[in-house]
């Protein structure tokens, strides 16, 4: 069975490729921005003239002929630009399925990455510690490696972000997967530990390191805001309160990774609750009728973190189970909190603290999240939610069509 995977790595640039990796990326942005402003703005001209609608085929063709007018963007590989079109492409598919909201340019600072494919590409080991791998027009970049790539490589992005610039290699590698063996669990994510299991397992997330890291950005924020504006020390501090950021996301990843896989090796049915209609609330307050301590500490900017995470690790979920051949299945979180997983008693009362779940019919004990899961576990009889409730709402929709200017 083939089966994708991602290994991503520090880069470490000399100064000239410094130069080289902003170049390369301030070209593919603009042909990214580009082709969104095609496609927003002339797609009627376009069909009227060409017969066709606009598609990264037609916009890889243009570029040809703005290569050949532009010296600078003739000076950066042809693949990568194509890759921006790609992505555009995708983009738009995403969009139109009701799977994303509109493009939106990409932006510098923000967005910057650009992609070449796998055949353009060599990989050499230097030593135990180090590689190095061999871009198109741009030669040998070195990167620390951390653990051997595996497999045949598809695409390689190069991307920048606080912490500087990475690699990601994408590869397809043969191997045999096992199927895991039929058992089938809930899972309910949580306030403090971040999922339940149905069958009572809470791993443990690593909330203090986390933690550690947030209070440092956020005391690196508090002197950020007393400098003055556009000075040197506040540029820096901005760069580190980011730097923190991106460490924060990277432990919560491999946390994300870790369980996921854990759960996809032990179980062949998975049942979440399904996010398009959960209260997304719920962790920060937990439930609407009984709402948990520390509200207003877990609100705001530590709420759509958390959210964020679930996302991930949803995603990651997805994609193990379905390599093994197994299922998951998103159900209606419908009073999954507040009824007894013993005798399905409803009642708010049931839910005493955050944590505690005590049934007021049956005298029921149990972690209020492993209650929840064993709930969601047993949800998966329950009809399907109705499809046609999309994640972008009505009214979302015509604002996005305001937005989109008539040419
Ligand atoms: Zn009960």
């Amino acid at each position: 069975m083939l089966i994708n995977r991602g290994y991503r790595y520090r880069l470490y640039l000399t100064a000239k490729q410094q130069k080289l990796f902003s170049q390369y990326a301030g070209v593919c942005r603009l042909v990214y921005n580009l082709g969104l402003e095609q496609r927003t703005h002339h797609w009627r001209q376009f069909r009227r003239q060409m017969g066709t609608s606009i598609s990264d085929v037609t916009q890889s063709a243009e570029l040809t002929a703005l290569r050949a007018e532009f010296d600078w963007i003739k000076e950066v590989a042809i693949t990568p630009q194509q890759q921006a079109l790609r992505d555009l492409q995708v983009a738009y598919k995403n969009f139109f399925a009701a799977r994303a909201l509109y493009p939106t340019p990409r932006r510098k600072g923000v967005d910057d990455a650009f992609r070449f494919q796998g055949r353009e590409v060599e990989v050499k080991k230097i030593n135990r510690n180090w590689s190095a791998v061999k871009l198109p027009k741009i030669g040998w970049v070195r990167y620390r490696d951390s653990r051997a790539l595996e497999g045949k490589i598809k695409n390689v992005t190069l991307s920048r972000d606080a912490l500087g610039w990475h690699v990601a290699f994408s590869l397809e590698i043969e191997r045999d997967v096992e199927p895991a063996p039929k058992a089938a669990v809930g899972i309910d994510r949580g306030v403090a530990n971040s999922v339940a299991l149905s069958t009572g397992a809470m791993p443990v997330f690593p909330i203090e390191q986390i933690n550690v890291l947030v209070r440092r950005r956020q005391a690196v924020q508090q002197s950020l805001a007393k400098r003055k504006k556009g000075s040197k020390r506040r540029r820096k501090e901005i760069r580190r309160a980011a730097a923190i950021s991106a460490r924060v996301a990277r432990v919560r990843k491999h946390w994300n990774h870790v369980q996921t896989a854990r759960i996809a090796r032990d179980f062949n049915f998975v049942c979440i609750e399904d996010l398009r209609t959960a209260n997304m609330t719920r962790s920060a307050s937990g439930t609407l009728e009984d709402p948990g301590t520390n509200v207003a500490q877990k609100s705001g900017l530590n709420r759509s973190i958390l959210e964020r995470g679930w996302r991930q690790f949803e995603t990651l979920l997805e994609y193990k189970l379905r390599e093994r051949g197994s299922t998951l299945k998103k159900v209606d979180p419908k009073n999954t909190s507040r009824s007894c997983s013993h005798c399905e008693h409803v009642d708010a009362r049931n839910r005493e603290s955050q944590a505690q779940f005590r049934c007021v019919a049956c005298g029921h004990e149990a972690h209020a999240d492993v209650n929840a899961a064993i709930n969601i576990l047993r949800a998966r009889t329950r009809p399907a939610i109705d499809k046609s409730r999309s994640r972008i709402s009505p009214k979302r929709k015509s604002r996005l069509s305001v937005k989109v200017p008539v040419p």
